[in-house]
C-alpha cells in the first residue's frame, strides 16, 4: 500500500450526489476528492442516464416547504422519516438554484407543472437510450469542471473498498486503483455510490428471488459497495425491500431499444395485469411502481401481460411523454391486437376462456362499483378503473424494471450516517440513491432521485465544512 493521500472530504461515487458534495465542499474551502469506480470519461451512472426532471414527490421544487412536506407525506402515506422529508422540502428550491449557479440549465420540458425544472437539453421523446449530450450528461461535465477549478480531484478507475475507522470515527477509505491499494485519510467520507440495484445477491436477499428476470433499468454501476462499507462501520440500514422502477415491454429484456422508455405504467394502471393463465395478479390501481415491486417478488416475474381495450390504448397509451402508443411498436416491442378477448388470449399465449372470465368479472365490478370484492382488490389511487369492452383489444407482455433502490443507509438531516441507536458515526456521511428512510414504506412513495442526491450531497458537504472549520 502507498503512503496515504490527504483530503478534507472524499466522496465515494461521481454521480450527482458525490459531485454535489465535492463541489460544494470545495466551494466552502475543503480539499475534496471524488473516487469514481468507472474509468471512462463518460463513466456510466444513473445520474448521467436520468430523464433530468427535478421534482419533489411529483411537485414543482419551488413550492413552499410546507406544500412540499405535505406532498411527500401524501406520496409516502406518511411513512417517511420526517427529518429527511423536512430537509428535502426546505432545500429543494435552493438545490436547483445552486445547480444553476454551477452551470445547470433548466427548461420546462412539457406543460406538466412538475416538469418545470428539467435539465436542458431534455431527452428526445423516443424509445430506447438517449443520454449522450442530454441535460444530465451535460450537468455532470459542468460539475466536474467546477471541481477542477476549485482544485478538487476526480479519481477515475478508483473503486472504494473499505472505510478506515479509528476509535469509532471514520478517518479514511482505501480503494483499488490500477491494481494497487490507494489509502486516503480524510475528515469526512460521503458515501454516494448509488445504492444496490445492480447487486443480484442483495436483490435476492431483500426484494425478490429472480433478479435475472427483472429488467435492470439503470447503469449497472450501483452494486452495494457503500451499503457493505457503511454496515461494517456500524450503520443502520433501512427499508431495503422497496425499489423505484417502472413497467416495460417484456422484449426490453433483450432489446435495449425498449428501455428505459417507453414505460407501460399508465396503461397498466388503467387496465388489468394478468398471469399466463389470464388471472389478475396485482392491484393495478396502485400504479406502475407498486406493480413493478409486486412482479419483482414473484417466482416468475416475467409472467405478466397487460390487457386493455381501444379507448384505454388511445388515452392512457398516449399519456406519457414517451408514450407506448406508438413508441412500443417503434422500438420493436410486442403488441397483440384482436377483436375478441378469446382471440387476444390465443394470440398472446394465455388461456382464452379463463381470460374472458377475468375480463367479464372485472367489467361487472367496475359497472356495479364492486372493486373491493375483486381478488386481488382493485384500488383507484392512480386513477379510476375502466371497463375493457371496446374492440379492438390489446395485450402487452411486460416486465418489471428496477431503476434504483429506495432503502439503504440511515442518515440524519445533515446526511450523517446513523447507527441503529440513532447516534451519528463521526466522519461518515451518505447521500443520494444509497440512502434510506425518505422513500418507500407501504405506499411505495417515490420522492425523486435527483433532488434527493443534490440536497443531501450539499448538506453533507456543508456539515463537514462546519466540522472542519
Ligand atoms: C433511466 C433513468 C431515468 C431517471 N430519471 C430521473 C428523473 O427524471 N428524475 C429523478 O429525480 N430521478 C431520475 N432517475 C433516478 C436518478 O437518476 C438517481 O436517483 C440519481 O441519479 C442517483 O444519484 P447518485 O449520485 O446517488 O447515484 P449514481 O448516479 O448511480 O452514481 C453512483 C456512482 O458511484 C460509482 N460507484 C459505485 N460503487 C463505487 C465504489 N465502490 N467506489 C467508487 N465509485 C463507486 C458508480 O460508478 C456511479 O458513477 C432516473 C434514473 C434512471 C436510471
Amino acid at each position: 500500500m502507498n503512503e496515504p493521500v490527504h483530503f478534507d472530504l472524499v466522496a465515494i461515487g461521481g454521480g450527482l450526489a458525490g459531485l454535489c458534495a465535492a463541489v460544494r465542499g470545495a466551494e466552502l474551502g475543503l480539499r475534496t476528492a471524488v473516487l469514481e469506480a468507472g474509468a471512462d470519461e463518460k463513466y456510466p451512472c444513473s445520474s448521467r442516464w436520468a430523464g433530468g426532471i427535478f421534482h419533489v414527490a411529483y411537485h414543482d421544487v419551488k413550492l413552499s416547504p410546507d406544500e412540499l412536506l405535505a406532498a411527500i407525506n401524501r406520496q409516502t402515506g406518511g411513512e417517511t422519516d420526517q427529518e429527511l422529508a423536512a430537509a428535502i422540502a426546505a432545500d429543494a428550491g435552493r438545490a436547483v438554484d445552486w445547480l444553476a449557479s454551477q452551470g445547470a440549465v433548466f427548461t420546462q420540458a412539457s406543460p406538466i407543472g412538475w416538469h418545470r425544472f428539467t435539465l436542458a437539453p431534455p431527452r428526445l421523446p423516443v424509445a430506447g437510450q438517449d443520454w449522450q449530450g442530454r441535460g444530465p450528461d451535460r450537468l455532470l461535465g459542468e460539475l466536474r469542471r467546477r471541481l477542477h477549478e476549485r482544485q478538487g480531484r476526480l479519481l477515475l478507475g478508483t473503486r472504494a473498498a473499505e472505510l478506515r475507522v479509528e476509535r469509532g470515527r471514520v478517518v479514511g477509505v482505501s480503494a483499488h486503483k490500477d491494481g494497487e491499494v490507494l489509502a486516503v485519510r480524510t475528515g469526512a467520507v460521503v458515501i454516494a455510490d448509488g445504492g444496490f440495484p445492480g447487486n443480484a445477491g442483495l436483490f435476492r436477499n431483500h426484494i425478490g428471488p429472480r433478479p435475472d428476470r427483472v429488467l435492470m433499468r439503470h447503469a449497472g454501476t450501483a452494486i452495494g459497495d457503500g451499503l457493505r462499507m457503511a454496515a461494517a462501520a456500524g450503520a443502520a440500514l433501512v427499508g431495503l425491500d422497496r425499489f423505484y422502477g417502472h413497467l416495460l415491454s417484456r422484449d426490453a429484456m433483450e432489446n435495449t431499444g425498449l428501455w428505459p422508455y417507453p414505460q407501460i405504467d399508465a396503461v397498466a394502471a388503467a387496465a388489468i395485469v394478468v398471469d399466463r393463465r389470464g388471472d389478475r395478479i396485482v392491484d393495478e390501481g396502485l400504479g406502475g411502481i407498486s406493480i413493478a415491486n409486486d412482479l419483482a417478488r414473484l417466482d416468475d416475474p416475467l409472467c405478466a401481460t397487460v390487457i386493455c381495450d381501444s379507448p384505454i390504448w388511445e388515452t392512457a397509451g398516449k399519456a406519457a411523454q414517451i408514450p407506448p402508443n406508438p413508441q412500443l411498436l417503434a422500438g420493436g416491442g410486442t403488441l397483440y391486437q384482436a377483436d375478441t378477448i378469446e382471440q387476444l388470449a390465443a394470440a398472446a399465449g394465455l388461456m382464452p376462456a379463463n381470460l374472458a372470465g377475468t375480463v367479464a368479472e372485472y367489467n361487472d365490478a367496475v359497472r356495479f362499483n364492486r372493486l373491493s370484492t375483486l381478488v386481488p382488490e382493485r384500488s383507484v389511487r392512480s386513477g379510476p378503473a375502466r371497463r375493457i369492452d371496446t374492440p379492438p383489444f390489446f395485450a402487452i407482455p411486460i416486465c418489471a424494471g428496477i431503476t434504483n433502490t429506495m432503502g439503504g443507509i440511515a442518515i440524519d438531516r445533515h446526511g450523517r450516517v446513523k447507527r441503529p441507536d440513532g447516534s451519528a458515526i463521526v466522519g461518515l456521511y451518505a447521500a443520494g440513491g444509497t440512502t434510506g428512510g425518505l422513500e418507500g414504506g407501504g405506499a411505495l412513495g417515490y420522492v425523486g432521485g435527483l433532488i434527493k442526491a443534490c440536497v443531501f450531497g450539499l448538506r453533507a458537504a456543508e456539515h463537514a465544512a462546519r466540522q472542519n472549520g
